[in-house]
């Protein structure tokens, strides 16, 4: 077996309370690379097109990449995928902390689990040796506190992964909760774990991989020590807010629901603000020299005493000018109860701000929301909410299928307030202002997501990726299909060794294509060329888009109404998405990629 990898997938079937040992083949590794693409081969083979994603036929898939687990800094993800409950096409989360380091560490690059338990169970992986444990006692446990009880009872050098009531209650955007702070957040992976009546994760490994060049490793472990120190500082020291005030300034901040990119109240919720008022201290995930994770806490005030790990960027756009909340402690409060029941923060706030706009224009009133007055701004009201959402009560049962069912339901006009793409609830980028985001939206495999090509940064900055010849306009049209391409291909690649995105940040690196194939080449022991992982990033790419072929997924022209419209506020005021020329960029991606004209891959580019 090839350096980096152990060879080894566990399966783990709930109805039957059986597990069983898969040997993972070398040519399997070279051509999927690990984690994402591992994943996208064995859901494509191994599932029935059209099944319930909450029934026990969905297959969750756990992997971890070569890089995993090694002394390479930043490389310590893990990802889930799965049929996503919330859009019904291809479902992927990624988590950092230490759960990726230790499913390595117990000597697992993969571990499928299928079926549903007859009762509540969490799942022991310990060095390798795999327990189903009765879960009775901590269902209906918040995630935090189900993870307190785990801690006391199996001990700390286990990493636990919870889900709150709302995974329990099969709420669509449910997340699975580790370390009090880290998330597999996004297409509700915590339902899933809720369906399969599996309430936790308990993982511990004592085996490193091997590395074909340690040497070589140590060397590359120092560059990349001193680029963190150099070029993300102001990551270290805000934490992810610190991108917030270019994105405001840029007028491509998401506020009141979509309605404009400028948010009035920012300097109340700026990183300043967080930095100065609720910073307590920092951690890190394994092996990080960059300690980007902040932890908060409210000192004075209704909210005092509490604590939690954020809020991050994504947190705070949601819940600060999408709901117009400008209270920073309140903002702190949110996170901490989103995290406790286990909902995706990012979901959540755009389910309330879509709810607030519908209360706002009398689509929905008093009487159905059950009296809650779902006002902007109103901060214990959308508390109130977020309970009900979690245990499915009230108007809250119709808010848990998330922004595209609920607003199926209410009728035309909330139609018309819906943002999604595919089913999934945008993070902070406002496409309208980044034309290249108004693309990654449109063709990222699991809806509107931004971390699956970053575009929006060089957008931002106006700096091509890769190509320093080059320059960006964030509202042009032109350009954008080949650098979408090339971004994608690149954090398939990323996505399956399993690195952090935030040291393979676009324009600044620190790793990049060459970084790359020189660190793969160093763990595996496999000389990679960059053409080569470009080609492996496509071909995983186009996997993935062959199962949502397969899924039926919705075309990439079905894009929110409000994009479409003029944006308000700030300097990108009066920017559309043009469906003309979205038209134009799609024609062109599915060009450059090689797939027909409707956008599907041929087999033999994916298999
Ligand atoms: S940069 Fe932040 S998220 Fe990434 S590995 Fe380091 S601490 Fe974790």
């Amino acid at each position: 077996m090839l350096k980096g990898y152990t060879g080894k997938r566990l399966h783990v079937d709930l109805s039957k309370g059986k597990v069983s040992a898969l040997k993972l083949e070398e040519g399997f590794c070279r051509t999927y690379l690990g984690g994402k693409g591992f994943a996208a081969k064995i859901l494509y083979e191994e599932t029935r097109q059209g099944i319930n994603p909450l029934s026990p036929e969905n297959l969750l898939v756990l992997a971890v990449g070569p890089l995993v687990g090694t002394a390479v800094p930043g490389a310590n993800r893990l990802v889930a995928c799965f049929k996503s409950p919330l859009t019904g096409i291809w479902g992927e989360s990624y988590c950092g902390g230490e759960l990726g380091t230790q499913l390595k560490w117990a000597g697992i690059d993969v571990l499928t689990i299928a079926g549903r338990s007859p009762k509540p169970v969490y799942l022991m992986v310990d060095d390798g040796a795999v327990e189903l444990k009765d879960a009775s006692h901590i269902w209906g446990k918040d995630s935090y506190e189900a993870e307190r009880i785990l801690i006391e009872e199996a001990g700390r050098e286990f990493q636990f992964a919870t889900i709150g009531p709302a995974g329990e209650n099969l709420v669509k955007f449910a997340c699975v909760t580790h370390a009090r702070g880290r998330q597999l957040g996004r297409c509700g992976v915590g339902a899933v774990f809720g369906s399969k009546n599996l309430k936790a994760l308990a993982v511990r490994g004592s085996r490193l991989p091997e590395v074909a060049d340690v040497e070589a490793l140590a060397g590359f472990r120092w560059r990349m020590f001193e680029a963190a120190r150099e070029k993300l500082q102001s990551l270290s020291t805000y934490g992810t807010p610190a991108i917030a005030v270019l994105i405001n300034k840029a007028g491509v901040l998401p506020t009141r629901n979509w309605d404009e990119g400028f948010y009035e109240k920012f300097e109340e919720i700026s990183p300043e603000v967080f930095k100065g008022r609720f910073y307590a201290r920092r951690r890190a995930c394994y092996g990080c020299p960059v300690a980007c994770r902040h932890i908060s806490e409210v000192a004075e005030g209704v909210y005092a005493g509490v604590r939690v790990e954020g809020p991050e960027y994504e947190t705070l756009f949601a819940w600060g000018p999408l709901c117009d909340i400008e209270s920073p402690s309140a903002l702190v409060k949110i996170n901490e109860v989103c995290d406790r029941l286990g909902l995706d923060t990012i979901t959540a706030g755009n389910v309330l701000a879509f709810a607030m706009e519908c209360y706002e224009r009398k689509i929905v009133d008093s009487k159905k929301t059950g009296g809650v007055k779902l006002r902007f701004g109103d901060v214990e009201e959308a508390l109130r909410m977020l309970h009900e959402i979690a245990y499915r009560k009230g108007f809250g049962r119709l808010l848990a299928e998330g922004v595209r069912k609920a607003s199926k339901k209410l009728g035309k006009a909330a139609e018309k307030l819906a943002v999604h793409v595919k089913g999934l609830e945008p993070p902070g980028y406002e496409p309208r202002g980044l034309k290249g985001m108004a693309l990654a939206y449109a063709v990222s495999c699991r809806g509107a997501c931004h971390m699956r090509s970053l575009a929006y940064r060089p957008n931002l900055t106006g700096k091509h990726p890769f190509n320093p010849e080059k320059t960006v306009d964030r509202f042009s049209y032109e350009g954008q299909p080949a650098m979408v391409v090339e971004l994608e291909d690149f954090y398939a690649a990323v996505d399956s060794m399993i690195y952090c995105h935030f040291f393979c940040f676009p324009v600044i690196g620190l790793v990049l294509w060459r970084e790359l194939a020189e660190i793969y080449s160093i763990v595996t022991g496999v000389k990679a060329e960059v053409s080569a992982l470009r080609k492996a990033g496509a071909r995983i790419n186009s996997l993935v888009r062959l199962y949502n072929v397969r899924e039926k997924a919705p075309s990439d022209l079905a894009y929110p109404e409000k994009w479409l419209k003029k944006l308000r506020g700030g300097v990108s005021a009066g920017q559309v998405v043009s469906e003309r020329k979205l038209k134009r960029m799609l024609a062109e991606y599915y060009r450059l990629r090689g797939w027909t004209g409707t956008g599907r891959p041929k087999k033999k580019q994916a298999l």
